[in-house]
């Protein structure tokens, strides 16, 4: 099966961008035998090689992917592993169904928290948890309050803050008031998927810049790229949007392109009119109108914002320049205080999404596992998928395998252009009706 749309990202990505230059892995040349193979270096990719790699010290893994480690949507996210569930809803069901999210969502955070230790990744790793803000009265009744009670109802701790406490910690006036949830890790992403990708095992053969443009799975699994090819009797998907490529789940994804940027640091003079003493993260109420910050160690501000339908995957440089005019403007409006702290990076990721919310995970074809579809919170959905999925495939009893399924499979979608005229329709309609928590 030919491969007929490839990966396409920027090379903008603010997260890289600030980091040292890095040496990638080579990539694949010739003919390569293996007994594994893992399909895409993102945060599934990564945690199912690793995993394979560890019940397996004996096989050999071949972990391959399009383009550079941290190059593609796991290294130029906005840096949040977010331990709790967005939306928890107040039936029993819903809360049943939270409180196995974060039995998940902690696995992959412990697992992440302990390859940072072990490997000494150095990607600023952080326990300074989240701020979930409002910026309008009727955003804190819609969604801070609703929030604030399926937290106490699930046994969850947090702390309520508004007004100067607010402005204080965060520098800036715009929002009313936050849900700090102390859980979740920050981190520069793109230093964290290069450590992990440096630190796995002997056993995993890394091939970077090495984009499958051909698929056969008959008398096991085998890949070419342009300038080499890999066979192995079983796979691990974990190629998320590109899945659909190969076959799989056909019409369940919505691919969407979210855009991030990221300002200089901040110089001591502009520190001190700043106030703020400690790096912090905050999504928002609505993730659609609001924007989601943060603030790091090295005193740069992020800001993501922006998600609109991109069918296509691919997203053009001159949209981008106008989306860096819109952020700067955005920045200024929340930081009144730092007139002159200018946007460095603008760049673009593609996310995918089901209808229902569901992972792509499980078996896909005879031999093939996948862990795809994180649903835009990818750190940690990516990775529980990929040690689960290598689980699965490995036989391994796990009884977070259970707690996986029970998040149900991906619904399938409209035919195009229906679909197309939904989504950008449905979108519209949550940008306006959220338009007060922009
Ligand atoms: C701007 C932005 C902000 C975000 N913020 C957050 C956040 O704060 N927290 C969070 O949890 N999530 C966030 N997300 C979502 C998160 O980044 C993704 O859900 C996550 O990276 C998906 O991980 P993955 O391993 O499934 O897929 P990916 O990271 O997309 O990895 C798939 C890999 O497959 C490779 N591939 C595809 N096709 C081929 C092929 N033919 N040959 C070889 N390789 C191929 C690709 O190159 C890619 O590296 C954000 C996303 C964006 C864009």
């Amino acid at each position: 099966m030919k491969i007929n749309r490839l990966p396409k990202d920027d090379t903008n990505n603010g997260w890289s961008q600030i980091l040292q230059p890095r040496t990638p892995h080579p990539s694949l040349k010739g003919k390569v035998n293996a007994d594994w193979i893992v399909l895409g270096a993102g945060y599934a990719g990564l945690a199912a090689a690793r995993r394979l790699a560890e019940l397996h010290p004996n096989q050999s893994i071949a972990l391959i992917d399009a383009g550079e480690a941290g190059e593609n949507a796991s290294g130029r996210n906005s840096g949040f592993a977010i331990d709790l569930p967005h939306n928890v809803g107040s039936s029993l069901d819903e809360l049943e169904g939270s409180h196995r999210f974060m039995g998940l969502a902690r696995f992959a955070i412990n697992h992440l928290d302990q390859a940072v230790e072990t490997y000494g990744i150095d990607c600023d790793w952080s326990v300074d948890g989240k701020y979930h803000t409002a910026v309008s009265p009727r955003g804190v009744e819609e969604v801070l309050r609703p929030f604030k009670a399926e937290l106490e109802a699930l046994g969850e701790p947090y702390e309520w803050v508004e007004g100067e406490d607010l402005r204080r910690r965060i520098g800036s006036p715009h929002f009313t008031a936050a849900v700090y949830t102390p859980g979740g890790r920050l981190m520069n992403p793109a230093a964290l998927t290069r450590g992990l990708t440096d630190s796995l095992p002997e056993n995993v053969s890394v091939y970077e810049n090495s984009p499958v443009v051909n698929f056969e799975n008959s008398n096991g699994i085998c890949l070419d790229t342009p300038n080499g090819q890999v066979r192995a009797p079983k796979m691990i998907m974990g190629a998320n949007g590109f899945s659909e490529q190969f076959g799989y789940y056909p019409r369940r994804f919505l691919h969407l392109v979210a855009h991030a940027s990221i300002t200089r640091p901040l110089t001591e003079a502009e520190r001190a009119t700043f106030g703020v003493e400690k790096p912090w993260g905050l999504t928002p109420a609505n993730a659609f109108a609001g924007i989601t910050m943060r603030y790091t160690n090295d005193h740069r501000i992020v800001i993501r914002q922006g998600l609109s339908y991109c069918p296509s995957q691919r997203f053009d440089e001159k949209d981008r320049l106008a989306i860096k005019v819109r952020h700067a403007s955005l920045f200024h409006a929340r930081f009144p205080t730092l007139p002159d702290v200018d946007i460095e990076h603008t760049w673009s990721g593609f996310v995918c999404l089901s209808q229902n919310s569901a992972p792509g995970f499980g078996p896909v074809a005879r031999n093939v596992w996948s862990a795809v579809c994180q649903n835009a919170v990818g750190v940690t959905k990516g990775t529980f998928g990929g040690i689960l999925a290598a689980d699965m495939a490995s036989r391994r009893d796990n009884p977070l395998i259970a707690d996986m399924e029970s998040l149900g499979a991906p619904s399938k979608l409209p035919p195009r252009p229906f679909l197309d005229i939904g989504v950008r329709t449905r979108f519209q309609w949550e940008l306006w009706r959220n338009r007060h928590e922009a």
